[in-house]
C-alpha cells in the first residue's frame, strides 16, 4: 500500500522526530510504500495568497475561493501544491502527524490544507440538488483512502477526559477529523494520542513505539470512526441538520457520530 506521512515538527531530534522515524520504518518493514512531506523540512509556505497560482494579474480582487478553483482547472497552481495533491492522489492511506499547539495542529499543517485542498479537488465536487449536497462527508474526491492523526499533548489524559478542563480529546480533535478530513472522503480511524510528554523516557518511548507500531499494522483492519453520511437520509437537504428522529436529545459533535 501507498502511504503519505504528512509531518509537522521543526525539530528532528524532538519526540515527534523519533516517532516519525519510528513510523516509516514500521510501515517499510510491513512492505509499504511511504512518502514523507515533513513540511518544516520542506520550508512549506503555510499562507494562501495570490502567489498560489501562476498566472493571475497582480491588480484582479483576490477571491481565496475562485482563484483557487480556476488554478486547478487551468493546470495554474503553485508546483508545490500540485506536488502535494499527486501524493495524495497517490497515497491509499494519510497520516497527519503533529504536536498539538494550542488546541489544535501547528499553523504550517493547517496551512499544508489550506493550500492543497483546492476548491475542485477536496471541495466544491459533485452535484448538488435537493438531494445530493456534493460529494462530502461520507463521499468526495478522497473515497477510499484510509486517515489517521498522531498527535502528541503536553497535557495529561485526565485533561482531555469527557470531563476535563481542555474539553475531550476527540470534540478538540473534530474539526480535523470531521471537518479536514471525512468531508473529503477519507475513512478516519480513530486517533493515536501520545499524552504528557513532559513525562517521556526510554521505557516509555519505547512501549509508546510499540502501540503505534500496533496501529500502524493495524491500519487496514481497524474500523472507522462511525461519522454520520451527509447524503444517505440521516440529515435534511439543503438544511443539513439531523432529521428529528435520528439521535434526539443528542447534540453538538457527538450527535455525527452513529
Ligand atoms: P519533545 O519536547 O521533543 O520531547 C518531549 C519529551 O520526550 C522530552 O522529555 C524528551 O526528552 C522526550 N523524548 C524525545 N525524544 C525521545 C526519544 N527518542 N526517546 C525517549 N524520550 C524522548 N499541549 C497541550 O496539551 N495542549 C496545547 O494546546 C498545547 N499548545 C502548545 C502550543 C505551543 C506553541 C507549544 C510549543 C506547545 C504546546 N503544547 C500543548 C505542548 C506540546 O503539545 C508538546 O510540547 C508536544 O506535544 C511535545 O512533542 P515534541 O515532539 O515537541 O516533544
Amino acid at each position: 500500500m501507498n502511504i503519505l506521512l504528512v509531518y509537522a515538527h521543526p525539530e528532528p531530534k524532538s519526540l515527534n522526530g523519533a516517532l516519525k522515524d519510528f513510523a516509516v520504518q514500521r510501515l517499510k518493514d510491513a512492505g509499504h510504500t511511504v512518502q514523507v512531506s515533513d513540511l518544516y523540512a520542506m520550508n512549506w509556505k503555510a499562507a494562501l495568497d495570490p502567489s498560489d497560482s501562476t498566472d493571475r494579474h497582480a491588480d484582479a480582487r483576490f477571491n481565496p475561493s475562485l482563484e483557487s478553483k480556476h488554478a486547478f482547472e487551468r493546470g495554474t497552481q503553485s508546483p508545490d501544491i500540485a506536488r502535494e495533491q499527486d501524493k495524495l492522489r497517490w497515497a491509499d492511506a494519510v497520516i497527519l502527524q503533529f504536536p498539538l499547539w494550542w488546541f489544535s495542529m501547528p499553523a504550517i499543517l493547517k496551512g499544508w490544507v489550506e493550500r492543497v485542498y483546492a476548491y475542485g479537488f477536496a471541495y466544491g465536487v459533485g452535484e448538488h440538488s435537493d438531494r445530493h449536497w456534493g460529494d462530502r462527508y461520507g463521499e468526495g474526491s478522497m473515497a477510499g483512502k484510509r486517515a489517521m492523526l498522531v498527535v502528541t499533548t503536553g497535557g495529561w489524559e485526565s485533561h482531555y477526559s469527557p470531563r476535563g478542563i481542555n474539553g475531550p480529546i476527540n470534540d478538540i480533535l473534530f474539526p480535523i477529523q470531521h471537518g479536514m478530513l471525512y468531508y473529503p472522503g477519507f475513512e478516519v480511524l480513530p486517533p493515536f494520542v501520545v499524552h504528557r510528554t513532559g513525562r517521556m523516557d526510554e521505557a516509555r518511548f519505547s512501549s509508546t513505539c510499540e502501540a503505534l507500531g500496533q496501529r500502524l499494522d493495524d491500519l487496514w483492519n481497524t474500523a472507522p470512526i462511525p461519522f454520520r453520511r451527509q447524503n444517505t437520509g440521516d440529515y435534511t437537504i439543503p438544511e443539513l441538520t439531523l432529521r428529528d428522529e435520528i439521535a434526539p436529545g443528542r447534540y453538538g459533535y457527538a450527535a455525527h457520530v452513529e
